[in-house]
């Protein structure tokens, strides 16, 4: 007798049990599964389809009516993008103009304020607080930061305080170096953001060890 899902047998028997393990035993922990397979993958933040549905949400609140005709339903998302383009402008200048307190005068943040967006400070800073408490150690650590948004972890923190060092641009995703429109980008800027800095270090190793053997 085969004992399929469909069966009778098979639900009279398995289904108060399946039940019992998709309640007791596979629900409690469901989260950490998701967090497991959410934390091995670059995501800037965006876990769930949250930013999506509050996006549609909004737009449904500016079209304000299923009867509008195109030309006034065109004006509305034009409205609508323009203030959410006036928001991120805002954001932008205030990462590029503001310099918060605890930042100045610090070696370690030196190469990053004004730099990078005020968020990947900010999320820095709770790696930095965690620095404190794990040190150096890599296993305490996690490096989730490092893995989810690019950024350098407690751990890469806690050497660059070790030795005195400051964290480096090029440690940092372009996500959070993005703070211009692409019509206002500076030729200029643009050309100092390219830097073969980290690939000169790289080559001047190798050819240390190869001298040194
Ligand atoms: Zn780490």
């Amino acid at each position: 007798m085969i004992l399929g899902p469909g069966s009778k047998l098979y639900a009279q028997n398995f289904l108060s049990f399946l039940d019992y393990v998709e309640k007791k035993i596979l629900d409690p922990v469901k989260e950490k599964f998701v967090r497991y397979w959410v934390d091995k993958n670059l995501h800037m933040g965006n876990t769930t389809t949250n930013r999506a549905e509050s996006e549609h949400a909004r737009l449904k609140m500016c079209l304000s009516s299923s009867m509008g005709d195109l030309s006034t339903n065109w004006k509305s998302v034009h409205n609508m993008l323009e203030l959410q383009h006036t928001a991120i402008h805002a954001s932008f200048k205030t990462s590029i103009i503001m310099l918060e307190h605890r930042f100045k005068g610090k070696v370690l943040w030196s190469n990053l304020i004004l730099n990078i967006s005020r968020e990947a400070l900010h999320h820095l800073v709770v790696e930095y607080n965690k620095s404190l408490e794990i040190g150096t150690d890599k296993s305490k650590c996690g490096c989730l930061s490092l893995i989810t948004y690019r950024l350098p972890c407690a751990c890469m923190v806690a050497l660059k305080i070790k030795n005195g060092t400051a964290l480096r641009f090029d440690e940092i995703h372009t996500h959070w170096k993005r703070l211009r429109f692409e019509y206002e980008v500076d030729p200029k800027l643009h050309k100092a953001d390219i830097s073969l800095l980290p690939e000169w270090d790289i080559l001047q190793v190798y050819f240390k060890k190869t001298v040194l053997l």
